[in-house]
């Protein structure tokens, strides 16, 4: 009797405490549901600097979107201090002088960036080649430029070549062959510092970005809406916009010969060179655009491509799983597959043939 007695009022026990558990998961919801209800509105910050000789301009979205920009902000100048040759100290300007001589160790940045360069200087068969710096400089274009003799460009064009640089220690040390090298990373640093804001983006749970530097693009995210970025694409023709593409996510870079060039006895060179003539590349572009989904990939390709060409491009892309947006000196635009659905000429004046050639 007593046993039955104890079996009853454990059952009621248990009864009790169901009752009990149900009533608390259900307060429980009812908090969280508050206070998903009560969640602040995510901030919006816009932030405009200066970095890798150009405007780094940056919209973030989240509960923290202005420690995220700042960071992000903060995080390409430091790349910046790593990989360009004309800051004191960076590994690239330790590099270069060291040049024939020693090798020298890597920040992990810097080795991440040089390694994928490096791939892209071989798969482009040295269209884009990160040893390009005796003739940049030669040509000057950042600061003063003009048309060098032949036979200078002949005398640096020899030193362009990046089987001069060899990587050891599993990338983190780098070596030039000969002290007459020197390595330019300035085609591709604007997208790298793109993949490097991502980073602080992460960081700081950022729930949707975009940031520009130069004429690189990156993407975070959806739009806050969930549709799609829209992007312009420069007229390289006028001031004004080719177009734009529809993109939800990754990274855009445009190589333009609108973008720097002088004028010498009626011909117009410009800043991106063919290491295999030395002189401006003549391939029949005035713009690529290249989406990939990295942005110092999408940076070397958009330079890589404009040397290349149209048809000689095709192959690389393909290999590296980018797409692009092609326009020539005759105003044909020639857009790839997987963007052909994406992009939205808005400029008169053009013709638009999509898909493969
Ligand atoms: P921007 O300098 O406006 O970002 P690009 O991304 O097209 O333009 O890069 C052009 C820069 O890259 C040049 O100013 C020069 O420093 C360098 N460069 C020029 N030709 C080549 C090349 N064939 N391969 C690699 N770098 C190049
Ligand atoms: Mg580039």
């Amino acid at each position: 009797m007593r046993q039955k007695a104890s079996h009853s009022l454990s059952a009621k026990t248990l009864r009790t405490i169901t009752a009990a558990v149900f009533c608390l998961v259900l307060v429980l919801v009812a908090v969280l549901f508050s206070t998903w209800l009560q969640k602040p509105e995510e901030n919006k910050t816009t932030l405009s600097t200066f970095a890798m000789g150009s405007l780094v301009q940056q919209t973030v979205y989240g509960n923290d979107a202005e420690a995220a920009a700042t960071a992000a902000s903060s995080s390409v100048t430091q790349l910046e201090n790593k990989i360009s040759w004309r800051v004191e100290g960076s590994d690239i300007q330790a590099l270069n002088a060291a040049a024939g001589h020693q090798d020298v160790s890597l920040s992990d940045e810097t080795a991440g960036v040089l390694a994928l360069l490096l791939d892209v200087c071989r798969e482009s068969r040295g269209a884009f080649d990160i040893t390009i710096a005796p003739l940049s400089l030669l040509w000057n274009f950042d600061e003063n430029p003009a048309l060098p003799s032949a036979e200078d460009i002949l005398y640096f064009q020899q030193y362009v070549g990046y089987e001069n640089v060899s990587l050891n220690q599993g990338g983190r040390r780098a070596h030039l062959d000969l002290e007459e090298c020197a390595v330019d990373l300035g085609a591709a640093g604007k997208g790298a510092a793109c993949d490097a804001a991502m980073e602080a983006y992460k960081e700081y749970n950022v729930t949707h970005a975009v940031i520009a530097v130069g004429g690189s693009v990156g993407l975070y995210g959806t739009k806050p809406d969930g549709s799609d970025w829209n992007i312009e694409i420069r007229d390289p023709n006028r001031d004004g916009a080719l177009g734009v593409l529809h993109l939800v996510g990754g990274f855009i870079s445009t190589s333009g010969s609108y973008e720097k060039y002088f004028e010498e006895n009626g011909v117009m060179y410009h800043h991106i060179l063919d290491p295999e003539t030395g002189y401006p590349a003549e391939s029949g572009l005035v713009s690529v655009t290249i989406v990939a989904d990295s942005g110092a990939l999408s940076d070397a390709l958009s330079t890589a491509c404009f040397v290349l060409g149209y048809e000689e491009s095709l192959s690389l892309l393909e290999h590296y799983g980018a797409e692009a947006v092609f326009v020539t000196e005759q105003n044909e635009i020639f857009v790839t597959e997987g963007l052909t659905e994406r992009f939205e000429l808005s400029a008169a004046g053009y013709s638009l043939v999509s898909g493969h050639a």
